[in-house]
């Protein structure tokens, strides 16, 4: 359908999700107006590229996206280095910390989330301690590695895991704190877990399990040392922390729109307030996959949701209905999880198995099951069969007996 013109768009947040979508809602129509904000000092960059832009394996410019000039050509307004502080949805305006307020006819907010800082004695006030989200988190891990020999990463979460990488590639001694008995505990089991500790120690990575960071000990203002929450005690100049995201929606506290881990939207990824919308890892949409509502971090998912949103924006009624994929490296393997792979969801079944892989190493499975629907997937190691898996997810593919479910290992 076609848009009206001269409409006015405010889209609070320039990630994957928010660029697209003033990228689409652009083509849809010439004659908009079309503001773009955000807190941080860039265009569009990926945040998927971070981990290798850590591990020394790309420059930065390859981390980029869209440059400046872009948003001008494309007559995007982008304000940078600027937060909004506050939306009203009665007037229809979004406030700015520096100018504005902004007008809107349609609004989409999508603005992610920051991370959960280090908060244990000795950590406030000692520099090195860093998250892992921002380009600008990147280049101050890769500052401080460059000038380390141990680093602690803390978590058990995918950040983690890629701070733990980046700093063994950058030739540091890491030391990665657990508190669970092993990785993803979210999406795996202990058999994956125990292939991910293999594939992490047989780089030279200290894996620690049921152990936290309880303490930094600094000396001269920086990490000198930590302690665990079993006494121990383990060097580093430099403290990784993957501890999770705190969704962004802290400014819309006084708005009526309904929030709860996330965003709440439809299948439309509209708000309970009409033209407001909200997409990306922010959003908490409505899944009609699964049949309830959730939200997702990841970047193909957060892109899919820009494109949607900008097209309801402009006067569409498109739900929203994909298959989400994230995949990335693993030293010198691969992991991909398809679909909804969530071990502690109590609606949903699973069968996993550790086989030979092609190349001497070993390959993992895991498949999970709403009913006798496939509705998700992990592989470690060989991704091959992934195309198919992604697939049989998308057409609803059913898998009764035990024998059927036996066969998806074959699936290549
Ligand atoms: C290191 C790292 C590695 C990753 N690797 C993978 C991977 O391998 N595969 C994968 O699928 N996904 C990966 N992800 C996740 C993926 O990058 C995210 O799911 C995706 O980027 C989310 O995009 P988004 O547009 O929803 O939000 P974001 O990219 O988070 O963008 C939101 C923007 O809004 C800004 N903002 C927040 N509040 C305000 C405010 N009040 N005013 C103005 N601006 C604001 C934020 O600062 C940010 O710039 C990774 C993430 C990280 C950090």
């Amino acid at each position: 359908m076609a848009a009206e013109v001269g409409k006015k768009y405010v889209i609070i947040g320039n990630g994957i999700a928010g660029t697209t979508c003033a990228q689409e809602l652009r083509k849809s129509d010439p004659a908009c107006d079309i503001w773009l904000i955000t807190n941080e000092p860039y265009p569009l960059y990926n945040r998927v590229s971070l981990p290798r832009f850590l591990q020394g394996a790309i420059p930065e410019e390859r981390v980029m996206i869209r440059n400046f000039e872009w948003h001008v050509q494309q007559r995007i307004t982008l304000i940078t280095e600027t937060l909004v502080t506050r939306v009203d949805t009665a007037g229809r305006a979004v406030y700015l910390e520096k100018g504005g307020p902004l007008p809107y006819d349609a609004l989409l907010i999508a603005t992610g989330g920051w991370a959960n800082p280090l908060r244990v004695p000795g950590a406030a006030g000692t520099n090195r301690i860093y998250n892992f989200v921002t380009l600008d988190d990147t280049k101050d891990l890769i500052a401080a590695a460059l000038e380390s020999k141990h680093a602690v990463t803390s978590g058990g979460s995918f950040i983690a895991y890629e701070l733990t990488e980046g700093f063994n590639k950058r030739g540091v001694h890491v030391t990665w704190l657990m508190r669970g008995p092993y990785w993803l505990r979210t999406i795996l089991d202990e058999e994956g877990g125990r292939l991910i500790d293999e594939i992490a120690t047989h780089h030279g990575v200290e894996v620690v399990h049921g152990e936290e960071l309880r303490e930094v000990v600094p000396a001269g203002g920086i990490p000198h040392h930590v302690i665990s929450s079993t006494g121990k005690e383990y060097p580093a100049e430099v403290i990784g922390v993957g501890l999770g995201l705190t969704l962004n929606h802290a400014f819309l506290a006084d708005t009526p729109i309904e929030r709860k881990t996330g965003v709440v939207v439809n299948q439309y990824l509209e708000t309970n307030i009409p033209g407001v919308y909200s997409a990306g890892d922010l959003a908490e949409f409505y899944d009609t996959m699964i049949g309830h509502h959730h939200t997702m971090g990841t970047w193909d998912n957060a892109l899919a949701h820009g494109k949607i949103a900008a097209a309801n924006m402009a006067g569409g009624h498109e739900p929203y209905f994909d298959v989400p994929t994230y995949t990335s490296p693993l030293f010198d393997t691969n992991i991909a999880v398809m679909g909804i792979a969530e071990s502690n969801n109590p609606d949903l079944t699973s069968v996993s198995r550790t086989m030979p892989g092609d190349k001497g190493g070993k390959d993992y499975r895991k498949f999970f099951f709403m009913g006798n629907r496939l509705v998700g997937a992990v592989f470690i190691g060989s991704p091959k069969g992934r195309k198919k898996v992604v697939e049989l997810i998308r057409t609803g593919a059913e898998y009764a007996t035990p024998a059927d479910r036996d066969g998806l290992f074959a699936v290549r």
